[in-house]
């Protein structure tokens, strides 16, 4: 944790940083309160500079309802928290609250991917399994675009599962057919829900608070950083 507070120190400043592991603090404490719930027996969660934390299941694969409620939990948790950064911004008019509103959406949408042992990946063991599909491919373009060692090793690393799931085809199909109808009509709306809130509320933050002007290049992502990068000549 103390790692991931330097490493976000070094790339947003540390004020931001400290608000950026706090709200991936409280998403971890959505996905501890739900295995509890569920009394599934859960590690401590690893904090992963960059992309976040996971959580460590001790190799227990809990049924497809029960993963997917352990992986929603906690991107509903961190939503919350960052909805709350964004209502003390409307209050306040303090810019700090909609960067960190900001980053907390960015870094739960992303958890969101339906890949593998992500949150997304979870929730997607009531939906289709075959959503890593577009969840691998989704975070081929987010290697692309950003461009971040972290991201292109995730990608590798992933690769496993989604090979995985061509493999055991026949065996995690038998194992969908098991999941109730209602549950999956509830989860996936929840995600989805999730997804469109947290999409409308990164990109009307980014272009209209944090950066206005950022879609054609006249902004910064984080003012601050760039003024000082500027008054370096
Ligand atoms: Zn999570």
């Amino acid at each position: 944790m103390l790692v991931s507070i330097a490493a976000y120190s070094w790339l947003f400043g540390w004020v931001l940083a400290i608000g950026i592991v706090l709200i991936l603090l409280i998403h971890e404490l959505g996905h501890v309160f739900m295995a509890l719930v569920l009394k599934i027996r859960i590690g401590y969660p690893i904090f992963y500079p960059g992309v976040g934390a996971i959580i460590d299941l001790h190799q227990i694969t809990p049924s497809p309802t029960d993963n997917a409620l352990l992986g929603i939990s906690g991107p509903i948790c961190g939503t919350i928290a960052s909805a709350t950064c964004w209502g003390i911004y409307a209050l306040t008019g303090v810019h700090y609250w909609a960067e960190l509103a900001f980053m907390g959406m960015m870094f739960n949408l992303f958890n969101l991917i339906p890949l593998g042992e992500m949150d997304g990946g979870r929730v997607s063991t009531v939906l289709s399994r075959w959503l890593c599909i577009p969840g691998y491919l989704l975070l081929g373009a987010l290697a692309w675009i950003v461009r971040t060692p972290i991201v292109l090793l995730s990608l590798i690393f992933m690769l496993p599962t989604v090979v995985e799931v061509f493999k055991n085809k026949r065996k995690l199909s038998t194992e969908d057919k098991r999941v109730l109808p209602s549950d999956r009509l509830i989860i996936g709306t929840g995600y989805l829900l999730l997804i469109c809130f947290l999409t409308f509320g990164s990109w009307f933050l980014l272009t209209k608070v944090i950066a206005p002007g950022f879609q054609d290049g006249r902004s910064h992502l984080f003012p601050h950083r760039h003024q000082m990068v500027k008054k370096a000549p």
